[in-house]
């Protein structure tokens, strides 16, 4: 698209926020904003150019950068290495105790990426055509910023707080988290003690591509990852004379099982829940089927309408995805033994012994061992918690036409660390701007945001944490 679409369009989709953004002077009392955007935006650019590709991660150097700042504002931190180059930065804000803590948790590990589909450096913070490049860019450095931020505009204004506001930037986020977040609330779950609320990436906003805002995400859950490893053994000899039950001809049966099955519908109600939030978007007829997905999903042709788009389809049941196989290394060797990696997600409430029990029925070969490589246990956060209410109350003020949905993921975070440890947590993104602004996608080539809807994003986030620590 030639550079003044862009351009257009972006004015258009940044006005409505600019105008609200004037008529909510209350948050923020004293505090410049276009400094404080400024800013935002030179350490999100400084923030992007580490470079902290997971594997092999080098988190470090974001503590230590994060850790630089603290230190010369007078905020209070401490800077851990769970093993050699990993990093974890706690920082903390104080309230005067009267109510519990808030604590605002991203990651500041990236995913690798192919130099062969990027236009530019990934660790450039290349600014082109009203964008911000860089791996991060949406996964997860501008939520981590806008965070930080956030703690440091309340230290500077120094604004009373009845709660801590506690800024947690955590390592191997990518990797399932037990370098950063899961060491962390392992390690030290004293300094996060009574802490009431969490933030934390997976929200989800769906802006029209005129610039209206049609939902602001608060997530409640997600599912649960349960992977595992199928190892079948068998007698081993030469690809010369086949055997009918080798390692491997047991492993692909067992696979081939698994690949027929459709694991049967279960809606939690966190996950009927979140449909009933969408409904209110949705032309009549489909909202009334939304609003009670339990009866809907008794209606064959709504199920296959449904069941076309695969994240639906994966949100209403437990998945099933073969990804890793191995057997033998040479052509004419049968092995003795053969794997086979599956990732298989779980609806929130869903236990891992009473899945497997469900496969081993479905493989019907006792000899093929299962064994879990990872697994969490599923929890929920309340959606009527003051801080989804007030969430609601400043996205009411600023977006008026939007509804707030409760989305449960399809992938997980590293907020289920936390739920487990008695914290409500929430994905929320407070980047509120049609697809396009929101360029290359998580985990995709080119990941980039335009550079107004993250300093807008900042000021949005800035007001909900202000008030529900104030
Ligand atoms: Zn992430």
């Amino acid at each position: 698209m030639p550079y003044f679409r862009k351009t257009a369009l972006f004015g258009l989709l940044i006005l409505p926020l600019i105008a609200s953004s004037s008529t909510s002077r209350a948050a923020g009392n004293g505090v410049n904003w276009d400094e404080v955007q400024k800013e935002a935006l030179e350490l999100f650019i400084q923030y992007l150019k580490i470079d902290t590709t997971n594997p092999p991660g080098n988190e470090i150097r974001a503590a230590r950068f994060f850790a630089g700042i603290c230190k010369r504002e007078g905020i209070e931190h401490q800077v851990f290495e769970p093993s050699p180059g990993r990093g974890v930065i706690w920082a903390r804000v104080r309230g005067d105790g009267s109510r519990r803590p808030i604590v605002l948790l991203n990651h500041s590990d990236v995913v690798p990426h192919s130099k062969e589909f990027w236009s530019v450096d990934a660790f450039s913070a290349a600014i082109k055509d009203g964008f911000i490049y860089g791996r991060g860019a949406m996964d997860m450095k501008s939520l981590g910023m806008a965070q930080f931020v956030t703690m440091l505009t309340l230290k500077r204004a120094k604004v009373p707080l009845k709660r801590d506001v506690i800024f947690l930037a955590t390592a191997d986020e990518e990797a399932g988290g037990l370098n950063g977040a899961g060491w962390f609330a392992k390690n030290h779950p004293e300094l996060i003690k009574g802490a009431e609320f969490l933030f934390n990436e997976g929200g989800n906003n769906i802006v029209d591509s005129s610039g209206k805002v049609l939902s602001v995400g608060v997530g409640p859950s997600e599912k649960t990852p349960a992977w595992l490893r199928l190892t079948a053994t068998g007698e081993p000899g030469h690809g010369s004379t086949p055997r009918a039950n080798s390692s491997v001809n047991r492993l692909l049966r067992a696979l081939n099982r698994l690949l027929d099955y459709t694991p049967p519908i279960q809606l939690t109600p966190v996950v009927e829940q979140s449909f009933r939030s969408v409904a209110q978007l949705m032309p009549p007829q489909q909202a009334a089927k939304y609003a009670n997905l339990r009866e809907a999903v008794k209606d064959p042709d709504f199920l296959r309408q449904l069941e076309s788009d695969p994240f639906a389809r994966s949100i209403i049941r437990n998945t099933i995805s073969v990804t890793v196989l191995q057997g033998s290394n040479k052509i004419n060797v049968i092995p003795p033994v053969a794997t086979a990696e599956i990732d298989t997600r779980l609806v929130p409430g869903e236990k891992l012994d009473r899945w497997i029990a469900e496969l081993r029925g479905v493989i019907k070969d006792d000899s093929i061992k299962i064994e879990p490589i990872l697994s969490f246990e599923a929890n929920d956060s309340p959606t009527d918690s003051e801080l989804v209410k007030t969430v609601a109350a400043i996205v009411k003020q600023k977006f008026p036409e939007a509804v707030i949905t409760y989305p449960v993921l399809a992938g997980f975070t590293d907020s289920h660390y936390y739920r487990d440890l008695g914290v409500m947590s929430y994905g929320f993104s407070p980047f509120v701007a049609p697809p396009r602004e929101l360029g290359g996608g998580f985990h995709g080539n080119d990941e980039r945001i335009g550079w107004k809807a993250y300093v807008e994003g900042v000021k949005f986030f800035y007001e909900i944490v202000e008030q529900l620590a104030r």
